[in-house]
């Protein structure tokens, strides 16, 4: 053949190809389904798994002291399931490690209680007991700062309103996706109108970080707040400004100790006080800081491919937790699932034609900087002239994740991306007496899977129950939150997803780049 004929005929064949390879009905191995069914929902080591990461490791506050012994356990735990190419691997200057080692909160007067509640990360901890006066400072404008000018030396403040508790979940309990749930979101196939742009923020409002630096200015003791108003529930994050000063050791001790505090708690001192009486707290903290800054890191393993091996399939959560509890459903049950995942596809000895890898990432709570980073360096992103696309960029298929809660899986969001619909559709069937029977359209946010999907890479979320507990980011997300069978019913699901990516004739097709 002349070259140039030559070519039309690799042309027209990689047409004919790539027409046959996309509208052929993807084929779903139910033999080895039947073995994975058969591995995870008779032999399931999930709830082993979750249980020694939440009960023994507890929470994982991405470069803490608490995070590096965990991430030492997974790095061993994935060797011992013979995952290769386990990795502890680095991605970005995270500042000094940041771990609370004692707490104790108790009001003296009028009455004694003991009192629920923690320090936010990065802040100091306090010199031994401090018992203190209680005092209201609410601030909202800059107007607001003369009137507490000169009043808040030695005291504690009560930084925000008290909080309405809502008994709502409590009363009717946390309901499943019904048949009618799903199908309205499966219905749900034009995506929304872009949101309009937020109007600028008011300049006379105090930024939090502006108020915590009034307040130590002031010679106050401590910072206690309370937000989230549900039942015995605390909520609290990191020191206001960590992002900015990138968790820095000199900001973190030169603030002030910010304590989240119960909203029955916080809303009792705020009553007395209302009434003109006086509150006296003693506050007790040790907080342990690094001297140097250190890098947050990943952990990765793989189950390695064969005839196409550098092709890759990646099934992930995020190992890192804010620090009040372990953090069960947020997202130990993640982690559980695609490390049972990947134990049941090498109990069962799949030889994958792809690559597959398994990645618990650290920063998702602060910004989901694991990911992105991962993607950054591994993959590139077409969009960022800076970053282009490496050559495993081509040969990626598709990054499954599991964080919206420990509820198990009832379909998948595509993304916007209409082409994958078809493999998934097929991947499914072998599922439907799980209640796994919704796809939809919509694009949804706030995880690791949008890492992947900001580069133009093929990155999915599954749909999943909302099922009973505080849903992460509390002080009380333990192991009595998971269920053991969906959680067994997710890492079936989603070991098959991986297994079946990694076999198909072609990778998981992309939606066009915007
Ligand atoms: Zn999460």
């Amino acid at each position: 053949m002349k070259p140039i004929s030559r070519a039309i005929a690799a042309i027209s064949l990689i047409i004919v190809f790539s027409a046959f390879a996309s509208d052929q009905t993807p084929t779903v191995d139910w033999n080895t389904v039947a073995k994975i069914r058969e591995e995870g929902l008779q032999r399931s080591q999930v709830m082993d798994i979750a249980g020694y990461v939440v009960d023994v490791l507890g929470a994982r506050l991405t470069n803490s002291e608490d995070m590096k012994r965990a991430q030492a356990w997974v790095k061993g735990k994935m060797e011992q399931l013979g995952l290769e190419n386990v990795v502890i691997e680095p991605f970005m200057d995270y500042g000094v490690t940041w771990d609370n080692e004692f707490f104790s909160l108790h009001m003296l007067e009028p009455d004694y209680q003991p009192m629920t509640g923690f320090p936010l990360t990065h802040t100091p901890g306090t010199q031994g007991k401090v018992a203190c006066p209680v005092v209201i400072a609410e601030l909202q404008t800059k107007a607001d700062l003369a009137k507490f000018k000169g009043k808040l030396k030695g005291v504690a403040v009560l930084a925000t309103p008290p909080l309405a508790i809502s008994q709502a979940s409590l009363a009717q309990g946390v309901a499943r996706l019904t048949d009618e749930d799903l199908k309205k979101l499966q219905e749900n196939v034009v995506p929304p109108a872009p949101r309009p742009a937020s109007p600028p923020p008011n300049p006379d409002l105090l930024k939090s970080d502006e108020k915590i630096a009034f307040f130590k200015a002031e010679g106050a003791v401590a910072v206690l707040q309370c937000e989230g108003g549900r039942p015995g529930v605390v909520v609290g994050f990191g020191r206001p400004g960590t992002k900015d000063d990138k968790w820095s050791r000199e900001e973190s001790l030169g603030s002030l100790p910010i304590i989240a505090v119960t909203p029955e708690h916080y809303n009792r001192m705020y009553r007395i006080l209302k009434r003109g009486l006086a509150v006296r707290i003693e506050i007790e903290i040790r907080n342990r800081l690094g001297e140097k800054v250190e890098k947050a890191a990943n952990v990765l393993g793989e189950i390695p491919g064969t005839d196409l091996k550098d092709e890759v399939v990646m099934i992930g959560a995020h190992f890192d937790s804010w620090h009040a509890s372990p953090n069960a459903s947020d997202d130990a049950a993640g982690c559980a699932v695609a490390l049972e995942a990947v134990r049941i596809l090498k109990a069962i000895g799949v030889k994958p034609r792809r690559t597959i890898r398994v990645a618990l990432w650290g920063g998702e709570e602060q910004g989901i900087y694991g990911s992105q980073e991962y993607v950054r360096k591994h993959f590139g992103n077409p969009k960022e002239p800076k970053n282009p696309p490496t050559p495993d960029y081509e040969k990626f298929s598709a990054y499954f994740n599991q964080d919206y809660g420990a509820g198990q899986f009832r379909g998948i969001y595509l993304q916007g991306n209409e082409h994958a619909r078809r493999l998934f559709a097929a991947w499914m069937e072998p599922f439907r007496d799980f209640g796994l029977t919704a796809i939809s359209i919509q694009s949804v946010g706030s995880t690791d899977h949008v890492a992947f999907d900001a580069a133009g890479l093929p990155g999915f979320q599954f749909i999943q129950d909302r099922i009973a507990g505080t849903a992460g980011h509390t002080n009380l997300d333990f192991l009595d939150t998971l269920s053991a069978e969906d959680l067994m019913k997710n890492a079936v699901v989603e070991a098959a997803f991986a297994h079946q990516a990694a076999m198909a004739d072609e990778r998981v097709p992309r939606k066009l780049l915007k």
